[in-house]
């Protein structure tokens, strides 16, 4: 099923280990297994989630890995069992690389909280290459459009999409973090006529002038209350300070949705401040369902995101400009 086509080799970069740069390698082309899709990759977002691995603070990576887990990518080969793909169509690779289909979570339409759940980048080899193989069940047809600007919906837009699901049925509502994942759901609320409040690091213009760009009712710093009470609040940055803080200003019945993978220590606060029916809850990740409804509005509303291009070898800087906060909206590796 390959290609005469194809190289023996790809680049790829590497983590060796958490808390070390990602390492340019040359590594044999995979091959893809039964039910796995060979991609030539053309983008993939980088995530924060992506930096958190770097930095250590997630547990037990396979290593070493490939980052990456917002792939966009060309079918160029099928291993066997394969249905449905043809060669040359456009596929989303997201976080969600592998479920059992058997344990209670799998069987319950969450399979997202799967026990042996297996991740994209970070016990699958991801996206920070010219190819990658993954399993097709859980790849996305993608519609026409330009490979850069799609990678940031198969996670920032998913995450954003499924903690906006999972905040209920709310109108008002705050955003936390004003990063790739914000910028692209409140596309979504405007779309859908909700208003929203962007809470930033204190002072940064930047982000609030995005923010404002986007089309939000009012732009702020984390720590200013908002003209008025919020029926949910989405946390995207990882700072568990923002937890109380955003509960102070969520009305009754409301929820403070964490959608990181990873956040500081939540700070102790009154009972008083959740009383009245008020409610915490993390988001993880996505389930295939999440992707299909998501891939299926995005093109309606329709979505356009910000992106800063890095060639692959440059991932390192990449993730450097998202630690330091430095990007308005999402950065992604453009293979070439
Ligand atoms: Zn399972
Ligand atoms: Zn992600």
């Amino acid at each position: 099923m390959m290609s005469a086509a194809l190289p023996d080799t790809m680049r790829a970069m590497v983590l060796p280990r958490p808390g070390e740069p990602l390492r340019l390698e040359r590594r044999p082309l995979p091959q893809p297994g039964a039910g796995q899709l060979l991609l030539k990759v053309e983008a993939c977002g980088v995530c924060r989630t992506d930096l958190h691995l770097v930095d250590g603070e997630l547990p037990e990576p396979r290593l070493p890995i490939i980052p990456g887990h917002e792939i966009v990518g060309r079918v160029v080969a099928q291993g066997p069992a394969v249905t449905g793909f043809a060669a040359g169509q456009r596929v989303g690779v997201p976080w969600l690389g592998w479920t059992c289909g058997r344990c209670r979570f799998c069987t319950g339409g969450r399979e997202n909280l799967c026990d042996a759940a297996r991740f994209t980048g970070y016990q699958i080899d991801g996206g920070y290459a010219d190819y990658t193989v993954a399993d097709a069940r859980f790849c996305f047809p993608l519609a026409a459009g330009a490979a850069l600007e799609q990678a940031p919906l198969l996670c920032a837009g998913l995450i954003g999409y499924r903690a906006l699901r999972l905040a209920g049925d709310t109108r008002r509502v705050g955003i936390y973090g004003f990063g790739a994942a914000a910028h692209i759901v409140a596309q979504v609320l405007r779309h859908q006529q909700r208003p929203f409040y962007a809470f930033t690091r204190p002072g940064d213009r930047a982000s609030q002038d995005f923010a404002r760009h986007l089309g939000a009712a009012w732009v702020g710093d984390a720590g200013q209350p908002p003209p008025e009470r919020l029926d949910a609040a989405l946390i995207f940055a990882p700072a568990g300070a923002l937890v109380p803080a955003a509960l102070r200003h969520v009305d009754k019945g409301g929820c403070v949705v964490c959608a990181g993978i990873h956040m500081s220590d939540i700070p102790a606060f009154p009972y008083a401040d959740l009383w009245g029916e008020r409610m915490i809850r993390s988001v993880a990740n996505l389930t295939r369902q999440d992707g299909i409804d998501f891939l299926d509005l995005a093109p309606r509303v329709p979505v356009r995101t910000a992106v800063t291009a890095f060639r692959l070898e440059d991932a390192n800087l990449a993730l450097d400009a998202l630690r330091r906060g430095e990007l308005q909206g999402a950065a992604v590796l453009e293979m070439g």
